[in-house]
């Protein structure tokens, strides 16, 4: 259950909107210090993507290796019947690698803030130009279906992602990306990007953008609010740093905060992201919104106790949304309700003085060790139970 707040905060603002979510987690995600997907772990994912309703998954970067290529060409050949899209760097090579590859779409960029230019680049705005014109021809000449985004838009001049966006929109790019590459943005900024970007398109607009202050979701709903019609996610936000605007967060947060259409099954996301979890072998926090093993736990006397006549009261959304599982655990914040729960699931019945007997033994325990597993507990309620 949400706050009645969102409403009101929301006013004027229509439901419905259709957003689509393009996800590179195989990609930008794999881009992650220590992650790297064989091409078998690429299918399974692309697959459980699609499975969970996914319409554009960006299977790579096929400039990198002949095996990234290799893998790329392996889920766009999976049939599914979501797009396939491809990072591409403003290089001809780059176009024809994705043409082999048998991408849907490729994913042209070229960076426009002058930190960029300058130490990466080390060319003038001018050349930029050329650059990101050239590969557009290219594209266009080659039959391959592209995007146009200029990367670190956060830091860019305004007025020279226009004049950039505008050419990529005579070329054919299908939409102009934003960048918040290194997320230093804020709701308040990407609102007032996203705008004005929105205002000079004539193509829908997408955002691309990274957590690095923890404002990734907060940014995301404010993009779609200025008019974003496509994001960017990875599963468990995995990427660069500290990562990319999370999947499974931003999916709820858009569906349940704005109304937001994206056509994700909400119900797939805790299996998704177990999955990925897996392939990156990166453990995802207890506490990751959405997926973490304790957004569903309860171990606070207080809080049980509530949660057992409704869970509404310590939770703002059901586990079963998001494919997910309530439990409770037992330590040393229990209360009497979770040691009545724990009885009543198996109809164990003690006196008053044996479960409260049972309550300080679980409490002592969890002091001690963190938590009282199940098995502890039934061994603690016979120790009770035969008057020890
Ligand atoms: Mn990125």
């Amino acid at each position: 259950m949400l706050s009645p707040f969102n409403d009101l905060a929301l006013k004027g603002w229509k439901s419905g909107k259709k957003v689509v979510l393009y996800d590179t987690t195989l990609r930008d995600g794999e881009q992650m210090p220590g992650v790297s997907f064989s091409k078998a772990q690429k299918l399974r994912i692309a697959q459980a993507l699609c499975d969970a309703g996914v319409k554009h998954i960006e299977a790579g970067f096929p400039a990198v290796s002949k095996r990234e290529a290799a893998a790329v060409k392996a889920v766009a050949g999976l049939r599914t019947g979501a797009e396939t899209l491809a990072l591409c760097r403003a290089r001809k090579g780059d176009v024809d690698a994705c043409v082999d590859c048998g991408v849907d779409i490729a994913l042209i960029f070229i960076a426009t803030s002058d930190i960029h230019l300058e130490h990466k680049y080390k060319c003038s705005r001018e050349r930029a130009v050329e650059m990101a014109l050239g590969a557009m021809e290219y594209a266009g000449e080659r039959g391959l279906r592209f995007t146009f985004s200029t990367e670190d838009s956060t830091r860019s001049d305004m007025g020279y992602m226009l004049s950039l966006n505008k050419m990529a929109e005579r070329l054919g790019a299908e939409r102009i990306g934003i960048t918040d590459t290194v997320g230093c943005a804020t709701p308040e900024s990407v609102a007032h990007l996203v705008g004005k970007i929105c205002a000079g398109a004539k193509r829908p607009v997408s955002a691309h953008l990274h957590n690095d202050l923890g404002l990734a979701v907060a940014n995301g709903l404010s993009a779609v609010r200025a008019g974003a019609a496509a994001l960017a996610t990875t599963v468990n936000g995995i990427g660069e740093r500290a990562g990319n605007l999370p999947l499974e967060e931003f999916a709820v947060a858009s569906e349940l905060l704005l109304g937001a259409d994206h056509g994700i099954d909400l119900s797939k996301l805790t299996s998704v992201s177990r999955l990925v979890a897996r392939a990156a072998r990166i453990e995802t926090p207890r506490n990751k919104p959405i997926v973490g093993g304790n957004i569903f736990a309860h171990e606070s006397g207080i809080h049980v106790a509530a949660v057992l006549n409704e869970p509404f009261t310590y939770e703002p959304i059901s586990p079963e949304l998001v494919g997910g599982a309530r439990r409770f655990v037992l330590g040393k914040h229990t209360g009497i309700a979770a040691i009545r729960m724990m009885l009543g699931s198996k109809k164990e019945r003690l006196t008053g003085a044996q479960e409260r007997k049972v309550l300080a033994r679980v409490k002592s325990r969890g002091e001690g060790n963190g938590s009282v597993t199940v098995k502890e507990f039934w061994r603690i309620v016979r120790g009770a139970g035969n008057g020890r």
